[in-house]
């Protein structure tokens, strides 16, 4: 079982653009073990998506699974697996919601994010088959997020208030006062 390091903010490959993939390249072999690495690592971890760039593989590729009670986002809803191959996304909604996103690749962080609240995006699957998918509230968020990683980009680049910058266990004692008011 491959598992990655996951590599962190600071390392110049999280800021390439990743490259497409061919089709006949998404069902190849080598990217069958690319995918099963990129599931290896996410669990070690403990995450809810992971992109190629995280291990350092610059190509258009993501992964989104939410397990329930996941430790990082206890309060998330359970989604199905997705492998993202060459991800378009569209915007559906000009609302905005606000999430504290973590990023494996930014360990120990969380920072106030805000996204549209649904999108669509358009990708292909492990089968190199067509698909679309619309994602509303978190799993928008999460969509968003990954496929950032596939254009260089951090949540912190996204951050309007870089005072929403914190760290994880201030963010929890944060939480636990709204919660005691
Ligand atoms: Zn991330």
């Amino acid at each position: 079982m491959t598992v990655h390091k996951i590599i962190k903010m600071g390392n110049p490959l999280l800021r390439e653009e990743a490259l497409p993939f061919t089709k006949k390249e998404i069902t190849s072999s080598e990217t069958k073990e690319l995918v099963q690495s990129l599931w290896n690592t996410m669990e070690e971890y403990g995450g809810i998506g992971l992109a190629a760039p995280q291990i350092g593989v610059s190509k258009q590729l993501a992964i989104i699974k939410i397990e329930e009670d996941n430790e990082r986002y206890p309060e998330a809803e359970e989604s199905e697996e997705y492998v993202i191959f060459n991800p378009q996304l569209t915007y559906l909604e000009e609302t905005r919601q606000g999430f504290w996103e973590g990023c494996l690749s930014v360990p120990g962080l969380r920072g106030l994010v805000f996204r549209p609240r649904k999108v669509q995006v358009d990708y292909f699957d492990e089968k190199a088959k067509k698909k679309t998918v619309i994602l509303e509230d978190f799993l928008a968020t999460v969509f968003q997020h990954e496929l950032d990683h596939l254009f260089g980009k951090l949540f912190v680049d996204r951050l309007e208030d870089i005072s929403t910058l914190v760290y994880e266990d201030e963010l929890i004692a944060l939480e636990e006062d709204k919660l005691a008011d």
